[in-house]
């Protein structure tokens, strides 16, 4: 066992920390603020291979794993730039295509996801259905050699950064007669999609959407993979990777905080010449959530480094754990840098309270923290579904 990043992920890690504090995270709430996007942190990004380490490198990727992208996950946000769409475009969509895409998928999309000038954002949740993915109730059916996809989705991240959104749909399986899942690449432009913007609690520069399909028309070849079997495992190929870089999202974010109030509690004085640091009321707080963040991200590593070496089962239970762990952990030390920096705290110029929203959200978001427990109970502990 061992606990090094190697010589190459630590190079990685070390320049995109350069990178992301370059940008910093005055850059990032200005452009939220702004109403605009990080699109310059995204291209440099882009330019300098971190959007596509985990994408084969015969299609312009790094030929790496979900343990580099973590990296550059974890590195952005804790220079105060945690860029939400890195899980949906290259760690959801890319590892879809990559894993479950046809050929022509792969060569017409992977390439523009690894340098940065393509995104691809991703719709599965719906407002009737929830956390429960067997009520999605967007269809697709064929008619002649097109697809024409009906449909509602609700909190979809990055509809106006990218040029595909990949629509988790039902079909019709002629054979049984069942509606099994398939994913679809639809344009962002095609006709008869229509998005609107959700207001959201959340400092970011990047939004949510409505979205609304209405006889949206793709051809034969927009559906994933060579045939509609290939709807399921498709779907599950994008779960692991979701949840261990938005894991390792809330621990940068976590670094983030703690580093900023232990700056300021170091070197603030008002009772005399100790720092307010020097009180244990204060310090203490901070090093709980400290140890909060450190243990998410040992599960981020093991989940990481289980998912690379293709044991996606395992992965999958320590993804789930991470993804608690981390959620928790950033939410818990966003709010005790907060109090620890009292009504410095609550400014826009000290760079905490601006991301309560954000790590409130990622208790709820890709997955909710009880339908980890629940995942926990049932595969873990055995115990009976209730739902
Ligand atoms: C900032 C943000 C970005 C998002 N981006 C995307 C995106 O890009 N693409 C996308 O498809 N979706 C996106 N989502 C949606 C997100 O995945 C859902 O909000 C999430 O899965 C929860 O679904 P819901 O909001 O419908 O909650 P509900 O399912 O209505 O649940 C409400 C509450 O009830 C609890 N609950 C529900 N069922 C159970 C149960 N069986 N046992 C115990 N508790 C239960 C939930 O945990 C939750 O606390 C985003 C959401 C947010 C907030």
């Amino acid at each position: 066992m061992t606990f090094d990043l190697t010589p190459e992920q630590d190079q990685l890690r070390d320049a995109v920390r350069a990178l992301g504090r370059r940008y910093g995270h005055g850059y990032f709430v200005e452009k939220a603020k702004a109403g605009e996007h990080t699109t310059e942190l995204w291209a440099e990004a882009g330019r300098l291979g971190y959007l596509g380490v985990n994408i084969p490198t015969e299609y312009g990727g790094g030929g790496g794993g979900i343990t580099e992208l973590a990296i550059v996950c974890e590195e952005l946000a804790a220079a105060g730039c945690p860029l939400l769409l890195l899980v949906v475009s290259p760690a959801i969509a890319a590892t879809v295509l990559a894993r479950h895409g046809t050929e022509e998928q792969r060569k017409r999309h992977l390439p523009g996801l690894a340098d940065g000038s393509a995104k691809i954002v991703f719709a599965i949740t719906e407002p009737e259905a929830g956390s429960n993915f067997h009520r999605l109730g967007t269809v697709a059916r064929r008619d002649g050699d097109d697809w024409l996809l009906n449909g509602r989705k609700c909190y979809i991240s990055g509809v106006d950064e990218a040029g595909h959104v990949l629509v988790v749909a039902r079909t019709e399986d002629s054979s049984t007669g069942k509606l099994k899942p398939a994913l679809f690449l639809v344009p962002t432009d095609a006709a008869g999609l229509t998005r609107s913007k959700l207001d959201m609690e959340i400092v970011s520069p990047e939004n949510q959407f409505l979205l609304y399909l209405d006889d949206v028309r793709v051809p034969a070849d927009a559906l994933v993979g060579e045939s509609l079997d290939a709807g399921l495992p498709a779907l599950f190929a994008g779960l692991n990777p979701e949840r261990i870089t938005v894991a390792a999202m809330g621990a940068g974010t976590g670094r983030y905080a703690i580093e900023r109030a232990s700056e300021y509690t170091a070197t603030r004085k008002v009772w005399g010449g100790r720092s307010i640091g020097s009180h244990q009321g204060v310090a203490h707080p901070l090093a709980h959530a400290a140890v909060q963040v450190e243990l998410a991200r040992l599960m981020i590593q093991k989940a990481a480094t289980l998912y690379d070496a293709g044991r996606d089962l395992e992965a999958g239970v320590a993804g789930n754990m991470a993804k608690y762990a981390a959620g928790e952990a950033a939410a818990l030390a966003v709010d005790t840098a907060v109090q620890a920096l009292g009504g410095a705290g609550m400014t826009t110029e000290y760079g905490v309270a601006t991301l309560l929203g954000a790590v409130r959200a990622g208790r709820i978001a890709p997955v909710s923290r009880e339908m980890i427990l629940n995942f926990v109970a049932q595969h873990v502990l055995g115990q009976d579904k209730s739902y």
